[in-house]
């Protein structure tokens, strides 16, 4: 086996037991990237000297005695997380030249914990998309199928997973930015509940929804990585102020009574025959472990698109505003007058995606429209986190498809933004909830593409979500398939 291919905690036990250095697994998933990334557009911006440098260090720590389960591991991030003295775009013009001043809370714990930083990842930009056709520089492509989007927003978080070529990487979920990627190129990926990890030097589209999590090869992995990163921040006063739990220790196998709902609403006529398939046979499987499922209800689904899309936007033409020129990021030249300035620099920065949707924010926070669009997405919010409260008050989780079908073609949905929303139907609820869910791989479409199945945990219900997703894995194949690149 070639040291890209291990997963994070093989590639952990090869390190304690020194068989492999840091150097020579970064070396390797260097080797690695420079072979694919030509073809994937994963990443967007490589660090090999710095990478080589950490690799370094971690080998004197982990000869020193001070192995953590993330030392000496090559990982990367997605382009949205501040990184001191490396380029963060954000998949954007506009950050096309940001070379942050410090670290976001997450990138500082994985250097304290001696991970290997060994590039930034390709995004949609803002993390304004599904298919990671968004980025100012240019489309991912999806490993399974170089033809097929890989999902997004955190595009190349998952597509780097799938070509082998990270050990483990961080993304964000808004709507299912870490999730639908991760269930369209066969990798697990997980969105914490809101609070469970610090945003701070996270670039910020919809603050009510955003939260940071893995992408990475199996749940094992997942786990460990949300334990190295999880956890209160005051520097974040979203974050929340709970002992972080041993994740990995939650993985016991055992599914025997967990009570599983299935959402009735998540299973319609418009789920594809492959999806529908692959999510009916994970059924099976997890009543041949022990789990019991029970049909709910979450009766405002229908309701949850355009609710996101009036949150999301509202945040977003907040947020976005700070990119006028001046502090940071690109600023137009010629300009007559400081308000051309601003108007310049943002007409030129900004793709056609933001842009609709800082007009489409804008709108919908203005006043006289502000109560019929904004504040009556906020009331159908509150409708919505009650449908699932009331679901856990009779079951442990919740399995539901990722996505309602598999990865579709590059192009496909580029000119139609509704169809292009609607791929996040089954993810957006969570978000609004604010709880957490994981997507973990559960098949494989009749043309070759991985299917994800989710689980939806309570607030602060990871360990369950990861205990239930690692038996279904270890009664399972699919994480060992990979796409041959
Ligand atoms: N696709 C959704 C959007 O474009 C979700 C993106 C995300 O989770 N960042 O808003």
């Amino acid at each position: 086996m070639e040291l890209f291919e291990l997963t994070l905690h093989e590639l952990h036990d090869k390190l304690a037991k020194r068989e492999v250095s840091s150097v020579e697994a970064t070396r390797a998933l260097l080797a690695r990237i420079e072979a694919t990334d030509s073809r994937v557009n994963a990443y967007i911006t490589i660090t090999p000297d710095e990478a080589l440098a950490a690799a370094e260090a971690a080998d004197r720590r982990i000869a020193a005695g001070g192995l953590t389960p993330l030392t000496g591991v090559p990982v990367a991030l997605k382009d949205i997380f501040v990184t001191r003295g490396i380029r963060t775009t954000c998949g954007s013009k506009i950050l096309g030249n940001f070379i942050p001043p410090y670290d976001g809370t997450v990138v500082a714990k994985l250097r304290e914990a001696g991970a290997v930083i060994v590039g930034k990842l390709n995004q949609d930009e803002f993390a304004m998309g599904s298919s990671g056709e968004s980025s100012a520089f240019g489309a991912t492509k999806n490993p399974w199928n170089l033809a097929c989007i890989p999902g997004g927003s955190s595009s190349g978080s998952a597509a780097a997973i799938a070509a082998r070529s990270a050990t483990a990487t961080l993304g964000t979920d808004t709507g299912g930015s870490i999730r639908q990627p991760a269930s369209h190129c066969g990798c697990v990926g997980l969105r914490p509940t809101y609070g469970r990890v610090s945003r701070y030097g996270v670039i910020a589209y919809a603050s009510s929804l955003d939260q940071v999590g893995p992408v990475t090869r199996d749940v094992t992995d997942c786990a460990l990585m949300l334990g190295a990163v999880a956890g209160h921040d005051p520097l974040d006063s979203t974050s929340i102020d709970l002992p972080v739990p041993d994740y990995a220790a939650a993985l016991t196998g055992q599914v025997k009574g967990l009570r599983l709902g299935l959402p009735k609403e998540y299973y319609r006529e418009g789920l594809d025959p492959d999806v529908k398939r692959a999510l009916d046979v994970a059924i099976e499987a997890y009543r041949g472990l022990g789990a019991e499922f029970v049909e709910v209800s979450l009766p405002h689904t229908d309701y949850a698109v355009a609710t996101y899309y009036l949150i999301a936007t509202a945040e977003a033409s907040s947020n976005l505003a700070r990119y006028d020129g001046v502090r940071f990021g690109h600023r137009a030249d010629g300009a007559a007058n400081l308000i051309d300035m601003f108007r310049r620099s943002r007409a030129e920065g900004f793709g056609a995606e933001v842009k609709r949707r800082i007009m489409i924010g804008t709108y919908a926070l203005s006043s006289g429209y502000y109560d019929a669009y904004y504040l009556k997405a906020q009331k159908v919010r509150t409708l919505i986190m009650q449908d699932f409260m009331k679901a856990f008050e009779q079951v442990d989780a919740l399995l539901t498809p990722v996505a309602p079908t598999p990865a579709f073609k590059i192009g496909e949905k580029v000119d139609d933004p509704l169809q292009m929303y609607l791929s996040d139907i089954f993810t957006i609820p969570v978000n609004l909830a604010g709880t957490c869910a994981i997507s973990v791989p559960a098949g494989m479409s009749a043309a070759g593409l991985p299917i994800g199945l989710q689980l939806i945990g309570r607030p602060f219900g990871e360990e369950t979500i990861l205990r239930a997703a690692h038996a279904f894995e270890q009664a399972t194949e699919w994480h060992r398939h990979t796409a041959q690149l």
